[in-house]
């Protein structure tokens, strides 16, 4: 395992911020792949080790664990506690990103945030704002296209690609895979998951079709229907339904006695 030293982490930043991709919008997990994006193909190449000015060295972000006992793929947490994992496609206008995150702290809140690589490196500060939050951040793949219908070599690159950007940004390559564009991996990409460092892949049970902008009190209703002990809902930054849902979401959740916690969190 490469260990990445703060001065790395910094140069990484610099690195990335430097980069533009491709693709501004934020497609859905789940959604066809109805737009002619052009992916970034750019290959980041190490910046020059130039020493920054102060900033305080951070701690490599934690690493992906297995849970005994719990599924390759998993669709939810433990039934039997008031707790529940709201997680997020990373992807979209980084304002809106930020303003989410915000609206889960001020309701003591702690989410997943899912990074799409292209996204990381448009926005390579948010990484770190994400953890800094105190929540849980992971790979969603480097360009969210629909990584089950890919051949092997081409998978494996989505996958290794996003780590990559993370490692370079955090010093881990995040605690959770998702694959894009499915709520399930096929066993191929599974297997590819497990072979770039993730025990398990993050599936959900709470769909809240936020990505087909039906409105914020839609999102509320989508969710707030469904959702209960253990449960692992799918939400996507990038949409303002989303962030007008949220607070409504995290009142009625808080009423109920669940608590929304990181995902490693729901399933220790
Ligand atoms: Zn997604």
């Amino acid at each position: 395992m490469v260990r990445v030293t703060p001065t790395d982490r910094r140069t990484a930043l610099r690195a990335g911020a430097g980069l533009v991709a491709a693709g501004a919008f934020a497609p859905a997990c789940a959604a066809p792949d109805t737009a002619g994006r052009t992916a970034s193909s750019s290959h980041t190449s190490p910046a020059p080790a130039t020493p920054t000015a102060a900033r305080a060295p951070t701690r490599a972000a934690p690493a992906p664990r297995a849970f005994p006992g719990r599924p390759a793929q998993i669709g939810h947490g433990p039934r039997d506690r008031p707790r529940v994992a709201l997680t997020f496609h990373g992807q979209g206008d980084p304002a809106l990103a930020r303003a989410l995150l915000t609206e889960a702290e001020r309701h003591g809140a702690r989410v997943t945030v899912l990074a799409v690589g292209t996204w990381l490196d448009e926005h390579p500060e948010l990484a770190r704002r994400v953890l800094d939050g105190g929540h849980d951040l992971g790979n969603h793949t480097h360009r969210h296209i629909d990584v089950n219908a890919l051949p092997e070599a081409a998978a494996r690159d989505e996958i290794t690609r996003c780590a990559e950007r993370l490692r370079r940004l955090t010093g881990s390559i995040g605690t959770w895979f998702r694959p894009s564009r499915a709520a399930r991996a096929t066993p191929l990409v599974e297997r590819l998951a497990r072979a770039a460092g993730y025990p398990h892949v993050l599936s959900y049970d709470v769909d809240s079709r936020d990505f087909t902008s039906p409105g914020g009190p839609a999102v509320a209703r989508q969710v707030l229907g469904e959702v209960r002990n253990g449960s692992v809902v799918s939400l996507h930054f990038g949409y303002p339904d989303t962030l007008a849902a949220l607070p409504v979401v995290l009142e009625e959740l808080g009423r109920r006695g669940l608590h929304a916690v990181t995902t490693t969190e729901l399933l220790s």
